[in-house]
């Protein structure tokens, strides 16, 4: 019997990366070339090219006549890096897919581990940063808080300081392809699918060429999608809430009932009144964002439009 080689397929999102995608193929195709040779498997790589404004397609078109291994997927324009993903996941056509960033944070080196793992059985396997000395204290200092909340609220916890880079087998593709919704929090989906996970602990250099697409602003807004994704405590806290400040103002009112009947009628309390209503006012002001966060995405999701438009495909059949 003759068993057809395995395909792997490493997936890489490109955002305005001219600068960075030449050192990257340089660097992977090696790596890629002697892991297929040592472990017998098939390879490629599926550039998606999401919506840059600058050269990164015809980069890609070139490094495709340079070497067939080499495929590209053109968005029509800037989707976010999660559909990008997407797009890839969806059309590489293997039975494991490697999804890396192009800017080197994520080493290339240990796709090996990550291929071991996958033959020896793994779904799953999860770059998990050990280090992250390159990034500033309070950007560590949040990162912490925030996974500690989301793992605190959410359905399925996500490990801490794990990002994109991961092995997938084709059984997690097709599971994660499955998931619909138009909010991609990545990581949380991820999660959420399941399957047998292993990890692999990586330092994460710096950023080798070009610049970040995140800034504290993006990620905040990042943070908001990913607990509002897969979690509903936000909205049901306002229930309790609601309720406990309801039988506290129920027994303060008797109170006062009990006190006009028996002592007769106090005017002062100007300062007691004002407090009250600007604490209750902003209370229920900031729980309206809380509904209005999720009616938002309730409004995105019906709306079921497509996740990316895809403009060209290269080398792809
Ligand atoms: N990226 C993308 N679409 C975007 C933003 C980023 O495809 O809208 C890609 C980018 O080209 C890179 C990866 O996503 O390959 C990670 O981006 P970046 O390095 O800016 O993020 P960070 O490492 O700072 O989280
Ligand atoms: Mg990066």
């Amino acid at each position: 019997m003759i068993v057809s080689p395995k395909i792997l397929s490493v997936i890489v999102p490109l955002f305005n990366e001219e600068d960075s995608i030449d050192h990257f193929l340089q660097v992977i195709i090696p790596i890629l070339e002697s892991i297929a040779s040592k472990y017998t498997i098939l390879w490629n790589i599926l550039a998606v090219d999401d919506g840059s404004t600058d050269h990164t397609a015809q980069k890609i078109r070139r490094w495709v006549q340079q070497n067939p291994h080499v495929q590209g997927l053109v968005l029509s324009r800037n989707f976010g890096k999660e559909a990008a993903l997407t797009a890839g996941l969806a059309h590489a056509d293997a039975d494991a897919v490697i999804v890396i960033d192009v800017d080197m944070q994520d080493p290339p080196s240990i796709m090996e581990e990550m291929v071991r793992h996958w033959l020896d059985g793994a779904d799953m396997v999860v770059g998990v940063r050990s280090a992250r000395e390159n990034d500033t204290r309070s950007k560590r200092l949040t990162s912490n808080l925030y996974y500690k909340l989301y793992n605190k609220i959410a359905q399925r916890p996500i490990p801490a300081n794990a990002g994109d880079f991961r092995l997938m087998s084709r059984s997690v593709v097709s599971a994660v392809l499955q998931l619909h919704e138009r909010n991609r929090f990545m990581k949380g989906i991820f999660s959420w699918v399941g399957f047998k996970t292993e990890y692999v602990y990586f330092e994460r250099a710096e950023r080798q060429h070009g610049s970040t697409k995140w800034n504290y602003w993006k990620l905040f807004n990042f943070g908001i999608d990913g607990l509002t994704s897969f979690s509903t405590l936000p909205l049901r806290i306002w229930t309790y809430v609601g309720l406990l400040i309801s039988m506290f103002a129920f027994s303060y009112g008797i109170w006062i009932i009990f006190r006009t009947l028996f002592f007769g009628e106090v005017v002062k309390g100007f300062p007691t009144i004002m407090v009250t209503i600007l604490f209750l006012g902003g209370l229920q002001l900031f729980s309206f964002g809380i509904l209005g966060e999720y009616i938002g995405r309730l409004y995105q999701e019906v709306k079921k439009r497509p996740l990316y438009i895809i403009k060209e495909k290269i080398n792809m059949e």
